[in-house]
């Protein structure tokens, strides 16, 4: 094998739009992947029976539009996706249920007393979406191009994001669909960074939709890996990378590893500020999760939950927010919040006809190693009795096993890093450039990086422009776009 101009080390979704990108810019790259297939978070496999097609880790990807890095990859016209028109649901007791449609309007309608309420918190975000994807795709140090956007945006953030949060709604539906979002970041409740992190995503919901790869994640991967590999790329599996040293020469090294990563592989060639930086940066909370392969479609108590893609349980605001924070005491919760995907019900390619699969997972406490499938059936079975007749098989991961499936999950850390807002703003250290380190020609291209976890690849990309400029003295960003016959 001859030396390539840069290396990857990890193939997730930002080691790979770090690789499509240096290469799409004419730079030789190699990508080395310590497991057997490529993917890291994006990995869909038959985990239960033959013909059920489980999603290892991410399910449903809000960023698959809103995301710069795919819309210049063009990757809608790379992959199939479907896009349910009821984005997430949030079932409550008695069989009524918080419905998120795709139309603001009709979700509006469907809040009663709250509806206006909705409208008015989401409007002008999901308007201004596009402005929304410009300002969260990089260091929130930069300069902000839409100020306007970002203080509506800000504003919002303060008020559900603090003890204020009730003080809009009347019923208690819109906020249980709200607060469904916000727990999405693994923190106590009410606060800022998961707040911002969940206006994000809710305004996506309408302005976009929440997608579903025909297929399954893995299909997001495996198109990045084919645009690198048609543009003189390489790929190579099965290789734990352990330390710079047993690389071959190049000019430039991105890690798509977490920061804790990047420390241990290249060591002391880092200065001894930086590492005690990196070794300051926190990890956070976990997930446990459990794949069901089901003989039917769950028979949610409120039908119209059968049309969405994503679901979350737990029940009121208040419920969910005492889930979260039994979480952060290093609590198992006794009524968890669960995240619930069913893209069977979209997507036919994921089980034989007539059967499903379903994805659930609940947040853990670092570290732990309590299987949940019991917790997550449960609280499926308490919105639609009769989920437990269904179950053909079911695979469990705990957070411990997370962390032994990728070393990116600290704990079984899903972000690679606790997202508070410390750690928003300071990604794994404070600077306008924190994809750089100190170490000439090595970059961090990971989800310990802005900004932060989720399937979006722009980490990754952030991190190779960074290195065409520094490296290869390359100031225009190179076209990602699809080539025709290629
Ligand atoms: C259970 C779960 C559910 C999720 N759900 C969603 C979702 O629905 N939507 C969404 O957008 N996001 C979701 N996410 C988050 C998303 O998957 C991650 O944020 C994203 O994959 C991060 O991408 P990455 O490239 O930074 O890292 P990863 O995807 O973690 O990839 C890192 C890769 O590097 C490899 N690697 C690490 N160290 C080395 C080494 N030393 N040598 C060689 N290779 C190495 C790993 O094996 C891995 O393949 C979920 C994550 C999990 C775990």
């Amino acid at each position: 094998m001859t030396s390539p101009d840069a290396i990857v080390i990890g193939s997730g979704p930002n080691g790979l739009a770090a690789a499509v990108t240096l290469a799409r810019a004419g730079v030789s790259v190699r990508v080395y992947e310590r497991e057997n297939t490529i993917g890291g978070g994006s990995r869909t496999a038959e985990v239960t029976l033959p013909g059920f097609r489980h999603d290892i880790c991410s399910a449903v990807h809000p960023m698959a539009y809103a995301s710069g890095f795919f819309q210049r990859f063009g990757l809608a016209d790379r992959l199939d996706f479907v896009t349910p028109e009821l984005a997430y649901g949030h079932p409550l007791d008695g069989g009524r249920a918080g419905l998120a449609w795709r139309s603001l309007e009709r979700t509006a309608d469907g809040l009663g007393v709250d509806g206006l309420a909705w409208q008015h918190l989401f409007g002008p975000l999901a308007e201004h979406a596009d402005a929304i994807g410009q300002f969260t795709s990089t260091s929130l140090f930069r300069v902000p191009k839409h100020p306007l956007t970002l203080s509506r945006f800000g504003l919002r953030a303060l008020e559900q994001g603090s003890p204020l949060w009730n003080v809009r709604w009347r019923s208690d539906t819109a906020p249980a669909l709200l607060t469904g979002v916000l727990a999405h970041a693994i923190r106590p409740l009410p606060g800022l960074a998961p707040t911002a992190a969940g206006l994000v995503l809710a305004s996506y919901a309408h302005a976009y939709g929440w997608p579903i790869p025909v297929g399954g994640s893995q299909g997001i991967v495996d198109v990045m890996a084919a645009d690198v590999v048609a543009h003189g790329g390489e790929i190579v599996t099965d290789h734990n990378v352990t330390s710079l040293r047993e690389l071959p020469p190049s000019r430039a090294v991105l890690f798509d590893t977490s920061a804790r990563g990047l420390d241990r592989i290249a060591g002391n060639r880092l200065p001894a500020g930086y590492r005690r930086k990196l070794s300051r940066f926190a990890y956070g909370n976990a997930v446990a999760k459990v794949d069901f392969a089901l003989s039917g479609p769950v028979p949610w108590t409120n039908p119209e939950l059968a049309q969405t893609g994503t679901l979350h349980l737990g029940g009121t605001r208040a419920d969910i927010a005492r889930a979260e924070r039994d979480v952060a005491r290093g609590r198992h919760p006794e009524n968890p919040y669960v995240l619930v995907s069913q893209p069977s019900s979209f997507d036919p390619t994921r089980a034989p006809e007539g059967k499903h699969t379903l994805w659930a997972y609940t947040h853990v406490p670092a570290g732990s190693d309590v299987d949940r499938t019991d917790a997550i059936t449960r609280q499926i079975e308490r919105f639609a009795p009769g989920f437990r007749d269904l179950i053909l098989a079911s695979a469990s991961k705990t957070a411990v096993d997370y962390a032994a499936y990728n070393p990116n999950y600290v704990g079984g850390d899903i972000s690679a890093g606790d997202v508070d807002l410390l750690q928003l703003l300071a990604r794994p250290v404070a600077s306008l450039q924190p994809w750089r380190t100190p170490l000439a020609g090595v970059y961090l291209c990971s989800s310990s990086t802005p900004p932060g976890p989720g399937v979006h690849g722009l980490p990754g990309w952030n991190a190779a422009l960074l290195a065409l400029h520094d490296v290869f003295g390359m100031t225009t960003p190179p076209s990602l776009a699809p080539v025709p016959n290629l």
